[in-house]
This record gives C-alpha cells, structure tokens and sequence, in this order.
C-alpha cells in the first residue's frame, strides 16, 4: 500500500511524462525491468536471464549500445565512443569471446604529442628554457600539456583499486586545484594544469574520483608481465603495446567496431530487448515497479534496474513509497564530463612534411590534434580532434559544414602542410546526445565523502547499474562490473 509519494525529477515530470499518451496499454509483467541497453544494462540482463528470470531491457535509442557506438562511413566504421579494450577486462574479453567476436590489436597508432601554446609550436623537451613557461622550481621540467597527470600520480596515496573509498583517504575528497594549493604548486602551473585536467575540469572533479581511474588503468598496464610501464608522452588514450601476452596486445579492438559486441548481447536476449522505448517515469513501492514509457506502455516487474546515465536518470520521474534522500541526492548533482570529437581522413601525412609534431594540444579554439598512424605508416592516415568544455561547447554550437569549414582553416593557419589533406568523416558531442548528456561520470569535490560510497544501495525495488556505480573497474569494464553487481544483488533478493 502506497501511504507517501516521492518525486525526483519534478522537472521531468513536466517535460516527459506529461508528454506520455493517456491512452492505456495493458502493462507487460516481468521479474526485472532494466532501464538502458548500454553494457551495464544488457550484461546484467544476461546474468539475470541465466538465473530463469523474466527480463524486459528498455532503450531509447533506435539501437542498443549506448556509449559504444560505431559510425558506418565511407572509409570503414569509426569508433565514435568506446573502442579500447585493455588485457585486463576480464568480463568484456570473456564477452567477445563468448559472442565468437573477433579481436585485433589496436589498428591505430597514436603518434607523438607536441603542444601549441598562446599561439606558438612549443618543444616539450626544452620546456624546461622556454620563456613562455612561468612555472618555478622543479615544476619547470614538466610537460607543460601533462601538468594536470604528473600532479595527479605524484601524489596518488592509492595502493588498491577499492582505496578511493577508503574514509581513510577522505580528507583527500577535494579539487585538482586544491591539491596544487595545498602542495605549494605555482600559479602557472596550477593554470597549465588546468589546460589538462583530466577529470571534468581543474575545480569539477574529486581527486578521489581521479586516482580511481588511475589505479586502475595502471593495473591495466602492468598485466600479465607486460613489459615495464610505457611512459606516458599524452594526455588521454593508451599507449599501445604490440607485443602480445596471451594473444592479447595492451589495447584491442573488435573487428568492424565495438558496437558488435553490444548488439550480439542484445540479438542473443532476443524480443526481451525493445528499442524505441524512452522510460518517462518510475513508480515503485517494496513489492514492485511500474515502469512508464512516453508511447504509453507500462511495463511491471518485481525489481526494477536504472542501467542509466544520472544525467538522463534525473529527467525521469521517480515516485517512491519511501524516500531516499540520499540516492536522490547523487541523481539529481552528480557532474558529468564530456568530450566532442571530430574524426577526419587524413590524405598525406603531413606532419612528415612540416616537421612539426603529428598530434598537438593546444591552448586554442580547437583543443587536441591526434594524428593517428595506420599500420603500414604508408597511404591514407586518419585523425581525430577531442574537445573538452568551452571548445566542444563553441564547436558544437556551428552547423556540422561551418563546424568542418572552421576547424581546417585554423588548422591549416597553424601548419600550412594540411591545405587540402583533411577530409571530414564524422562528429560526436556526447552532451549533445539525449540518451547521454555527457560522456562520462565525476564526483565533485566532497562528494565521495557526501554519497558516493553508498549510492550504489538499492533504493525499495531499484537497483543502481552503470558505469557510474562502479566500485573497482574502469570504462567498459565498470559498466560489466555493475550489471553483475545487481544481478547477484536482486539473484539474492529474489
Ligand atoms: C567518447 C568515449 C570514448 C570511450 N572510450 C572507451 C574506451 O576506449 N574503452 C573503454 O573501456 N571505455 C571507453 N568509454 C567508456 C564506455 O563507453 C562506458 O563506460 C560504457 O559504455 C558505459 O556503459 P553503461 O551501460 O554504463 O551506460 P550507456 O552506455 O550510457 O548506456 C545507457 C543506455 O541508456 C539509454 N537511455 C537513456 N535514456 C533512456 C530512457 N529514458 N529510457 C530508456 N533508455 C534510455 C541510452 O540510450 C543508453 O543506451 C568511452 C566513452 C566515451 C563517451
């Protein structure tokens, strides 16, 4: 019996289900609801259909996949959100594997990183003399565009995986910036640290939530008695180690895109995956769910799984027979970072050309240049420009030619050698999407000591999958880690 009524995401209840028909569908019965078809949400559909349990998933989108998406384009598919999957993702690999996908080595090489800074080419090995650099004391030999990352594994205290949970390390719950402040750090650099932070930005991410990630992706590097750690010489994206241990390079991929791995999930779960379907509202009370779309169906279940984004979550009405205060609290704040990426062919390699180093970040209007090697290093080559923050925002807002016409023109202002060698394939802005609106979670600054270590409790019939729920594991990855978390959580409940 329903006594009280909580509602999140009153705003949503405006847009989205008022925008729901009044027309009545007879509701669907299942043991389980999953809300997204993402990794997280197909995974743990699988488990959860292992167990003999009656699964419904629900996706927006016309596909499943979520933030592993491949682009068909004329020169072959593109990868435009996850592609890498490193030795040590045991539930992808065992997925790929058990799906009969193919893997090959990374098929692109990540060439050498430069920088561009206040309008100059800089040479990140004489940085140390350069008059541009403002930095003092030992801060002076740092690569100026790794600032932000040589901070932050400097003072990494993390050991373990599951450390940056640890109320142990709370007093460190607390912003890049306020770490450099607090080290003694140079104005100059903190600002140069904040051309890379790694996280959402320099004041937006916990450095809880950064060592996190860190950690892990260290571990990551060093299975299986790879060789010693590769040095890092750029600011995102692995290095890649071609050398295999157990068939494996340090960065796979799956032959003719990732997505193949999410869709022949979906294919083997059958009719119990149904797109189109956008989950407009959520009621619940301690014996089930209801689960509303905006065509109207309505679909009941025991449980119920938010394999969502928090920031597509909190668009969602959640009514509740109980309040949790603090789940609510973590929906509706938690930040998302997000990143915009235009990829391009690349005719002639010109930085053979120029001299000047193949990818550059920069402190302009069109933020990191990844030249990418094919494998022969001969022919067509291929690049990509990420964007973060105001320079995604700033490229977004053109029309995609204007967009196109923009970003060749100012590279072609920085090094001549590109005129004409750049052709536009294809642009992803992840905050632009409405099935994501960002491309990955942060916590700010206090919030892992404010929500983040319990978030991931049910809250009544409702169980929190997604990469953001994480605890040990990192992109793909986590998002396995929490669809098998709640399917043991909700195999033991029910
Ligand atoms: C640009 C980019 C590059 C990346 N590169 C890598 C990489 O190389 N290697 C790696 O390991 N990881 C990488 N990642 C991270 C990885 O993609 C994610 O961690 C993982 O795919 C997240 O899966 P998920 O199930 O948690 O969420 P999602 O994939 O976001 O799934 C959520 C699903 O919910 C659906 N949905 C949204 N709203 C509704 C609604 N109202 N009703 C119903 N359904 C809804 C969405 O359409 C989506 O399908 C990358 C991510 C990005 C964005």
């Amino acid at each position: 019996m329903i006594t009280r009524r909580h509602l999140v995401g009153a705003g949503a209840l405006g847009a989205a289900a008022l925008a729901m028909p009044r027309m009545a569908f007879a509701a669907e019965q299942a043991d389980v609801v999953i809300v997204g078809a993402g990794l997280s949400g197909l995974h743990s559909a699988e488990l959860l259909s292992a167990l003999g349990m009656r699964v419904v998933v629900l996706e927006a989108g016309a596909q499943v996949g979520g933030r592993v998406q491949t682009v068909q384009t004329a020169d072959g598919p593109i990868d435009v959100g996850a592609s890498q999957i490193g030795r040590s993702y045991a539930r992808v690999l065992d997925a790929v594997r058990r799906h009969g996908l193919e893997l090959i080595p990374e098929d692109r090489d990540l060439l050498g990183f430069g920088a561009h800074l206040q309008d100059t080419w800089v040479d990140p090995a004489d940085w140390e003399n350069n008059p541009l650099n403002g930095t003092v004391g030992d801060e002076r030999a740092i690569n100026p565009i790794l600032m932000g990352q040589a901070v932050m594994a400097r003072h990494n205290p993390l050991k373990e995986v599951d450390e940056w949970l640890d109320p142990r390390f709370s007093a460190s719950d607390i912003s890049l910036r306020q770490l450099m402040q607090r080290e003694g750090y140079s104005e100059a650099a903190i600002e140069l640290a904040a051309m890379s932070a790694p996280g959402i930005g320099i004041d937006e991410t916990s450095m809880l939530r950064m060592w996190q990630e860190a950690t892990r992706g260290s571990i990551d590097r060093r299975v299986e008695s790879a060789p010693a750690e590769v040095e890092r010489d750029h600011p995102f994206g692995e290095a890649n180690d071609r050398n295999l241990v157990d068939g494996l390079a340090s960065i796979s991929n799956i032959v003719g895109g990732c997505q193949k791995l999410p869709l022949a999930m979906a294919a083997k779960l059958g009719d119990a995956v149904r797109t189109g379907k956008r989950v407009a509202a959520i009621d619940m009370n301690d014996a089930g769910a209801s689960v509303s779309c905006t065509d109207g169906s309505v679909y009941k279940a025991r449980f119920v799984i938010s394999a969502l984004p928090f920031t597509v979550l909190r668009n969602i009405a959640i009514t509740a027979s109980s309040d949790n205060p603090l789940q609510r609290q973590a929906i509706s704040t938690m930040p998302y970072a997000n990143t915009a990426r235009m990829y391009l062919t690349v005719e002639k390699p010109f930085w053979k050309e120029d001299g000047l180093p193949a990818s550059f970040s920069s402190d302009g209007p069109i933020g990191m240049f990844w030249g990418i090697d094919n494998h022969t290093g001969e022919g067509q080559h291929r690049a990509m420009i990420v964007m973060v923050g105001k320079v995604a925002q700033a490229i977004s807002r053109m029309q995609h030619e204007e967009a196109e016409a923009f970003v060749q023109s100012e590279l072609v202002r920085m090094r001549p050698a590109a005129k004409g060698l750049l052709r536009y394939q294809t642009y992803k802005d992840w905050a632009r999407d409405p099935n994501q609106l960002g491309c990955g979670f942060s916590l700010a600054p206090g919030q892992v000591n404010a929500f983040a270590r319990t978030m991931t409790d049910p809250w009544q019939v409702m169980h929190f999958a997604g990469e953001h729920t994480r605890r040990l594991d990192f992109g793909m990855e986590s998002a396995m880690e929490s669809g098998e978390r709640v399917a043991i959580e909700i195999g033991e409940r029910a």
